[in-house]
């Protein structure tokens, strides 16, 4: 070794933590997400990955791999593969029942509506115990708490709303109490879907490529934006009737003009939701898949340690 590689040696030496030699280009780029250290829970955002934690000495690269899901138990990316399979089929069942059931006309309306609500609320606890499997503490879930629980509080909050807005919109005339509980259930959808997505965003493979993470955000901020919207469609309508009303210029063709405006709002917005949910079921298959590829990495590596 000469003098020029040996003052190298040492400066890496001095850069580096003593257990990792050779260090890979990956472990060289600064955390670009909050992980928090495993033994003191310090933010380690902007910290490489080869060094301790500031705060406590504990190895920065401990607390990453334990947030991999490529070292997680076998079962856990089991649990979490089926809990996927579950939230892309059970709203394809749906879906697919709703057209049969829309096509027979020989079933009566109200048994309709009521077999429909029974399908309805069975296959949304399937999907609201699978967002609940799927979240299940773990060292390898994502540590975004704040988003999990929001995710636990919407997800079953946003049918409990439906549920109650389905059986109360017979009932009452329509008015600003329909209309505020539809804004609060499209808008506590729109936190679900958002944090649900998130969610899988935050997830880190670890051994494969995060190829998942990019889609994952897109769709969280497409279904945000296009809920959000379609909750404030329709009291966006009553607010500017009622100000064009205490203004004396409501006509009756300007009410026409705002309701038509309400009307393809509401058109594009339903079928942008449908599409995106089409493709939200085909990243959630790809996803599932590229867990079943990970499961196999995985059990491979049993193999070789053991
Ligand atoms: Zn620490």
């Amino acid at each position: 070794m000469d003098n020029h590689e040996q003052q190298a040696q040492t400066i890496s030496d001095l850069s580096l933590t003593p257990n990792h030699t050779d260090p890979s280009d990956k472990e060289l780029q600064p955390i670009d997400r909050d992980i928090l250290c495993a033994n003191c829970e310090y933010n380690l955002r902007t910290q490489l990955p080869i060094h301790d934690c500031p705060e406590c000495g504990h190895p920065i690269a401990e607390s990453v791999k334990n947030r991999q899901l490529a070292y997680a138990p076998l079962d856990y990316i089991e649990k979490l593969r089926s809990a996927t399979t579950v939230v892309a089929v059970a709203p394809l069942i749906l879906f697919l029942i709703n057209i049969t059931m829309n096509a027979n006309k020989d079933i009566p309306e109200e048994s309709l509506f009521v077999i429909r609500k029974a399908v309805q609320f069975i296959l949304y606890s399937f999907i609201v115990f699978a967002i609940f499997s799927l979240t299940k503490n773990s060292p390898f879930r994502p540590r975004i708490p704040k988003t999990i629980l929001t995710l636990r509080i919407t997800a079953p909050l946003s049918y409990i709303l439906a549920l109650v807005l389905a059986v109360l919109i017979n009932k009452i005339k329509p008015g600003l109490i329909p209309v505020t509980l539809l804004t609060i259930t499209l808008l506590s959808l729109a936190l679900a879907f958002f944090t649900f997505l998130k969610f899988y965003a935050n997830i880190n493979l670890g051994l494969l490529p995060n190829k998942h993470r990019g889609s994952a955000n897109i769709y969280a901020y497409l279904f945000l934006i296009i809920l959000t919207i379609l909750a404030f469609s329709n009291p966006t309508l009553m607010i500017t009737n009622y100000l064009f009303d205490i203004a004396l210029i409501l006509t009756p063709e300007r009410q026409q003009q705002n309701h038509g405006i309400y009307r393809a709002v509401l058109i594009t917005g339903i079928f942008a939701f449908f599409i995106l949910a089409i493709t939200l079921m085909v990243f959630l298959f790809r996803f599932r898949s590229t867990l079943t590829k990970l499961h196999g990495v995985r059990s491979r590596l049993d193999l070789t340690t053991r």
